[in-house]
């Protein structure tokens, strides 16, 4: 299910048996090599030999990491061994560890809140987990930029550089962490808005009309890197430019990521938090955010609008999570939605952002989840209406969406998230971002399809249905509004541009987020990733959203450890 609505703080019991995993000698022999680096910082498998050697709050650290995933399913899988780095080295002799036994899987743990299974968990291999180790958050004697450590969760971030009055561009729940968001580009609240290191200096000097941050990524000045042999380096755009632009929505393929140097900005009281409608308001709803979308000239003002239907009352109901990076919003930016009647109580309010973070939806609610991702334009209100009226209409209908019986399917939502060529023009502007957004494509509206169960029935099935579901909903809108421009447009393919790129944070495994980037940067990520990680280590050994083809379109062997 959607995980940006407000109303699923309902919870559900943790499901998912921990199913004793047979633990290989190599594993074995990789996990023994870390512990004689780092023996208070690896914790072994309950079920292994070796087990005794854990001290009791090692096991007991062993469990929690293990047992506090978004997706409830990622709890059944037993790694051969935990790994708590503190350090880039520590982080480097794991790497070096696994590279001697080649047939060894590994997973890097942040927040853990990826749905696709086995992107953060492994079953028999090594986990390496940034929590607790390395999730400080570090803000500089100048306040202008601050070191966080990847298994940092975003509510902490805040709530450290919020004691400075600063924050940064990052995640729209408190509990999603900082590692994995990043590298996959990562939306935020304050994404249309201000500006990143580069291009603060270019309107500064040409006077730009330039209005937003971009994406997470697009405001770290530094990564510290360790690649696929080992070594450690410090990754920015003037030591190497084309890492840095990898890391900025390229994902997990080019090395581990120990530490993010963040530009910060200034932040003071925000206002914001969640309503829900009735089913009834469905039209205004749709023609609000469609009109929000191509016209909303404040920056500061973010919306997500997510339609939900809960299996077990079989309702359907619609939550916008409202946010304006200010005491209160200007009384014409969210007009057209605030005279729209909700229901029960007003859950907006004036805060400090950290708060906000901290009350949306911020920890795993039990279920086995799926989500996929369609990017599509944002057409002129009349249009768009009619489309996401149908849209809605034809989703509830699914035979999937009334599946409670057979595979305990309790939510199904999709969730509206704008796209606008504000947002664009800001990633766009600094200039590196691997997602290639051209804010000349016109506005877009990136839709979050999402389906949470129960019953390990659904595994085999829900995630195909719902993507299944996405993909006739891209092609009835291709089909049905063929060469209707989006708005703001200027120029581009129309059969291509408004339909790429897919947002890797939101997509399933399914899908090929790289090829979306367009050929020209799929090709510099593959021959980038070549140099790099020549043994396909990275691409391999773990999990994540990597090269389906090489440059040219053959055919590559797909690896997929997991079979949903
Ligand atoms: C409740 C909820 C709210 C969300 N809100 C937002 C949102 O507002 N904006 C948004 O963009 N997305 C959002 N997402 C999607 C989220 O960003 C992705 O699921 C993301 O992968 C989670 O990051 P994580 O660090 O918790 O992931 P993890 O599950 O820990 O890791 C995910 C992937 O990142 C890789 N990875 C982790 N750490 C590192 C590292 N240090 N170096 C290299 N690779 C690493 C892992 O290999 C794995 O493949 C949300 C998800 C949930 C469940």
């Amino acid at each position: 299910m959607s995980p940006y609505s407000s109303t699923l703080l309902m919870s559900f019991a943790l499901l998912g048996s921990s199913a004793a995993s047979t633990i290989s000698p190599q594993a074995q022999r990789v996990c023994a090599d870390i512990h004689s680096a780092a023996p208070s910082r690896l914790a072994y498998a309950p079920s292994s030999s070796k087990a005794s050697l854990n001290s009791p709050y090692l096991a007991e650290l062993y469990t929690n990491t293990t047992a506090t995933y978004w997706d409830a399913a990622n709890d059944a899988d037993v790694p051969a061994c935990a790994f708590f780095p503190s350090c880039s080295e520590d982080v480097s002799a794991a790497i070096i560890a696994l590279g001697k036994e080649p047939g060894v899987p590994f997973a890097l743990k942040s927040g853990g809140h990826n749905w696709n299974r086995g992107f953060s968990s492994t079953d028999g291999g090594v986990l390496i987990s940034f929590r607790p180790n390395l999730q400080s958050t570090t803000l500089a004697p100048d306040g202008l930029t601050a070191k966080i450590g990847p298994g940092a969760r975003w509510v902490e971030v805040m709530q450290e550089l919020d004691k400075s009055n600063k924050c940064a561009v990052g995640g729209r729940s408190g509990n999603v962490g900082v590692g994995g968001y990043v590298v996959q580009g990562g939306i935020s609240y304050l994404t249309s808005q201000h500006v990143g290191h580069r291009l603060a200096s270019r309107i500064a000097t040409a006077g730009a009309d330039i209005l937003g941050k971009g994406f997470s990524c697009d405001n770290v000045v530094e990564y510290e890197l360790v690649t696929a042999n080992g070594t450690i380096v410090d990754v920015n755009n003037h030591t190497h430019p084309d890492i840095f632009s990898a890391l900025c929505g390229g994902g997990n393929a080019f090395g581990v990521v120990t530490t993010y140097t963040f530009q910060t900005h200034d932040i003071g009281d925000v206002w914001g938090g969640g309503r829900t409608y009735g089913p009834e308001q469905l039209d205004k709803l749709n023609a609000a955010i469609a009109e929000f979308i191509s016209g909303n000239q404040d920056p500061s003002a973010a919306i997500i609008l997510d339609y939900l239907f809960v299996a077990l009352t079989q309702t359907s109901q619609i939550t916008v999570s409202y946010f304006y990076n200010g005491p209160t919003p200007r009384s014409d930016v969210f007009a057209n939605f605030l005279a729209i009647p909700y229901l029960g109580a007003d859950g907006i309010t004036t805060q400090r952002y950290p708060e906000l973070l901290d009350t949306n939806v911020t920890s795993a609610i039990g279920l086995r989840t799926s989500n996929v991702i369609n990017s599509l334009p944002n057409m002129p209100s009349e249009k768009m209406c009619l489309f996401l009226d149908w849209h809605w209409n034809n989703a509830s209908n699914a035979p999937f969406v009334s599946s409670r019986q057979t595979n305990g399917l309790e939510l199904f939502s999709m969730a509206l998230q704008p796209i606008p060529v504000a947002l664009q023009r800001a990633s766009a502007a600094q200039g590196h971002s691997a997602l290639s957004l051209d804010p000349d494509h016109g506005d877009k509206i990136w839709i979050l399809y999402g389906a949470g169960w129960t019953k390990t029935a659904g595994d085999g099935v829900l995630p195909q249905q719902l993507k299944a579901l996405a993909d006739d909903a891209l092609t009835y809108q291709k089909d049905t509004y063929k060469g209707v421009k989006p708005t703001n447009y200027v120029s581009g393919d129309l059969s291509v541009v408004p339909y790429n790129p897919l947002f890797m944070n939101d997509a399933q495994y399914t899908q090929d987020v790289l090829k979306s980037y367009g050929p020209a940067t799929y090709d510099k990520l593959w021959f980038l990733h070549k140099l790099l990680d020549p043994g396909d280590f990275f691409t391999s050994r773990q999990n994540g959203f990597f090269f389906k083809t090489p440059p040219g379109g053959m055919t590559m062997p797909r690896h997929d450890r997991r079979a949903t």
